[in-house]
């Protein structure tokens, strides 16, 4: 059998890796879109395989990095299914209408939005947390994993003559205690492979206290001592129901000043809908929630913002207030406006609550940068620049030996780390050398292996 691993090599985004029996089944795991490869931005792109041969494609989770060239596979040939669970089926609806149309040029919108739809409809949903038997040599197994609604690491069992082989794809590892979501499940069985992420590989999330605790210092100091504003550029799938979800929480735990809060990302609501409506993969607390006080995500003092009118409103409404918009790297979206028109106030707190790619205005706040240039201004940064990962989906690098303990080390023939930067591949590599783990290895892009 042999699995070639066609993305997120030695990097962070473009997961995608492909597996081969020798009955020549063919099945990809993961179709992601590259950040790193500026020919991905476009909608048309060139797989390093003939995609009208795949005779599967199991997706681990919504994520664009994850799913976003699915519909590009489809317009190259791919004619099978998806399989993935029931949430990351709904998220993909969202998240890939979106960002192809980010990705289509000017005149090509409507071609791509045919193109999602044609995508969604190979959507198929496998109950999580059983065995799907796709044929007689093939059973795929769903183990949800936190990180986002849906997320799940994929067991695959292939059966070659009388040989049964098993190979783990973490997808993203999420974290134990993240707010929302289920803590990461374990694996039915220990694999003879591992395909696992390694993203934190190199370091500890550093915040040991409650998400709650966090905020309410914030917005304490922000909205009550200097009756300012708070803004929170956030992901609108994910990041976003998470807050919006802890601020309900304070809010009935009494730990909320009695302020607006303003959700400015026109996808959020709909995603918002989608977590409500998989009650199933949310934490007691929030089922709990759910069950005794309806809705999680809309409360008094809770405004959803839609029309770009009210987003540029918001700039002159001058009580305290919370404003959480998209996107999480200010890299476009609705929150440039509100940090362009906030940057030079001393009022204001931008708390940054993940990760920031290189050339966005997220990353250069985070850097501490004296001025930042938007709409082609320089603006003097006058406004208090937080950091926390709090939030952060992904787990650390020891969340991540967890993970790797569950298994039995002496079954486990390799591990392959995907999903990170060298050097956060190296510090987990290592760490996984010193705890006795052998067969690890980081493979190129392309690289093919015979397992
Ligand atoms: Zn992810």
């Amino acid at each position: 059998m042999l699995l070639t691993f066609h993305g997120a090599a030695r990097q962070v985004t473009g997961s995608m890796f492909l597996l081969e029996t020798v009955t020549g089944y063919k099945i990809l795991i993961d179709c992601g879109a590259d950040f790193n490869d500026k020919q991905n931005r476009k909608p048309l792109l060139h797989f390093p395989f003939e995609p009208s041969e795949l005779d599967l494609v199991v997706l681990t989770h919504a994520h664009i990095d994850h799913s976003g060239n699915i519909p590009q596979l489809i317009r190259a040939g791919y004619e099978g299914q998806v399989l993935c669970s029931s949430p990351t089926a709904d998220l993909c609806a969202l998240l890939l209408k979106d960002n192809q149309l980010l990705r289509a040029a000017k005149n090509d919108k409507e071609f791509a939005m045919a193109m999602v739809n044609r995508a969604l409809d190979r959507f198929v949903a496998v109950k999580a947390s059983h065995d799907f038997k796709v044929n007689e040599g093939v059973t795929i197994h769903f183990i949800p994993t936190g990180h986002l609604l849906g997320a799940c690491n994929v067991l695959i069992t292939l059966k070659e003559e009388e040989e049964t082989k098993t190979i783990l794809f973490s997808g993203d590892v999420g974290r134990k205690n993240y707010p929302l979501l289920m803590d990461p499940a374990k694996s039915p069985v220990s694999p003879d492979y591992l395909v696992c992420e390694s993203t934190y590989g190199a370091r500890l999330h550093q915040e040991k206290t409650a998400p709650e605790d966090i905020l309410e210092k914030v917005i304490n100091e922000t909205c009550i001592v200097h009756r300012g504003r708070l803004i929170i550029p956030a992901f609108s799938i994910g990041r976003t129901q998470t807050l919006i979800y802890t601020l309900r929480r304070m809010q009935l735990q009494g730990r909320i000043p009695n302020i607006k809060i303003f959700t400015d990302s026109p996808m959020s609501m709909n995603g918002s809908y989608v977590y409500e409506k998989h009650l199933a993969w949310l934490d007691d607390d929030a089922r709990q929630m759910h069950k005794s006080g309806g809705t999680l995500f809309d409360f008094d003092n809770m405004v959803y913002i839609k029309t770009y009118k009210e987003t540029k409103a918001i700039s002159h409404y001058y009580e305290p207030c919370i404003i959480i918009s998209s996107s999480g790297m200010i890299a476009g979206g609705r929150v440039n406006e509100h940090v362009r028109n906030n940057l030079n106030n001393p009022f204001c707190t931008i708390l940054m609550i993940g990760y920031s790619a290189e050339g966005t205005v997220g990353n250069e706040l985070m850097q501490g940068k004296p001025y930042i240039t938007m709409k082609k201004r320089d603006i003097k940064v006058e406004a208090k620049i937080m950091y926390t990962d709090m939030f952060s989906g992904h787990t650390d690098q020891q969340g991540l030996m967890e993970f790797v303990g569950q298994f039995d080390r002496k079954k486990l023939k390799k591990i392959f780390l995907v999903h990170g930067e060298p050097e956060s591949m190296e510090a987990f590599k290592d760490k996984l050398s010193e705890e006795g783990y052998e067969n690890i290895v980081m493979p190129e892009k392309g690289e093919i292996f015979e397992i």
